[in-house]
């Protein structure tokens, strides 16, 4: 068996019941850390963990409400005494363009979305200073720098989460922590989230193909093609590499 590049290493990933978060943790268990998994899906988390074998523990978590992120750090200080990867992977597309969309869902959107990533940054900077380092890792999107009319509050929240993540990552880097801290741009990914943004529109097939077609390499992503960056990320190969953002996306992001 090939060298295990988390070995010993502990983490928390966000929206670990399904997707691109169930798939970080998958690959990086399967790279020898120990993972909490948290989402606000209790029945989805619990069997999630169980799939996912001895090296995971869930906790229910609303990742938009300050005070559901205490216990999740308190179980990381119980477990391994510190963490040292943070992974906000949470998240929700809520549709709508800037005539239709009303506020409540442009701050459900923001909450979910970007103020998730404040406060697991936040957080988990509290622990991995007192350890000596760490990698945190914000799921943005390439949504980020690719506007879609219908998706105005998503973009928004995803642009806000790349230049929060710099601004984290040049105050962490000024303080000496060793704690490196970078966002991901994914492509379109198949998981839940494409399933439930293809049910919404009319034409949910024509959507889908339009999607593949978008992205130059012929396919659209699976949940492994991010996992597989944000190992590199987490583990010490990429101890120079902070504050950036790492567009995975076939070719979409240029095409
Ligand atoms: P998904 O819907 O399959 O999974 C998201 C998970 O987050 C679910 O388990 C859900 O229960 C959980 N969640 C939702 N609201 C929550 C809350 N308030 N608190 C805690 N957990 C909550 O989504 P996915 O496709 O795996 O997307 C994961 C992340 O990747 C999101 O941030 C998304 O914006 C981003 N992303 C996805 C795609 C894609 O095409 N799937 C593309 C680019 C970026």
């Amino acid at each position: 068996m090939s060298e295990q590049r988390l070995s010993g290493k502990c983490a928390i990933v966000t929206g670990g019941a399904t997707g691109i978060g169930y798939g970080i943790a998958q690959r990086f268990i399967a790279e020898g850390a120990q993972v909490i998994i948290s989402d606000i899906d209790e029945q989805g988390g619990t069997k999630a963990a169980q799939q996912l074998g001895d090296n995971c523990r869930f906790m229910r978590h609303d990742v938009s409400l300050p005070a559901d992120w205490e216990p999740v750090f308190a179980l990381a200080n119980e477990l391994f005494s510190g963490l040292d990867i943070m992974v906000n992977v949470a998240g929700v597309t809520l549709m709508g363009t800037i005539e239709d969309l009303d506020v409540e869902t442009w701050d459900k959107t923001m909450a979910i979305n970007l103020r998730s990533c404040f406060l697991g940054c936040q957080g988990a900077i509290k622990l991995m200073k007192r350890s000596g380092g760490g990698s945190i890792i914000n799921m943005a999107s390439v949504s980020a720098f690719k506007p879609q009319a219908e998706l105005v509050a998503y973009n928004a929240s995803k642009a806000a989460v790349d230049m929060m993540t710099k601004s984290v990552a040049l105050h962490c880097a000024r303080s000496g922590y060793g704690i490196n801290v970078n966002s991901i741009n994914p492509g379109v990914i198949q998981t839940d989230m494409l399933k439930k943004v293809i049910s919404q529109v009319e034409d949910g097939e024509a959507l889908m193909d339009s999607y593949k077609a978008m992205h130059p390499i012929g396919r659209i992503g699976e949940p492994a093609d991010i996992a597989a960056m944000a190992v590199y990320l987490a583990s010490s190969e990429a101890s120079f590499i902070t504050g950036s953002a790492f567009t995975v996306d076939g070719a979409l992001g240029i095409n």
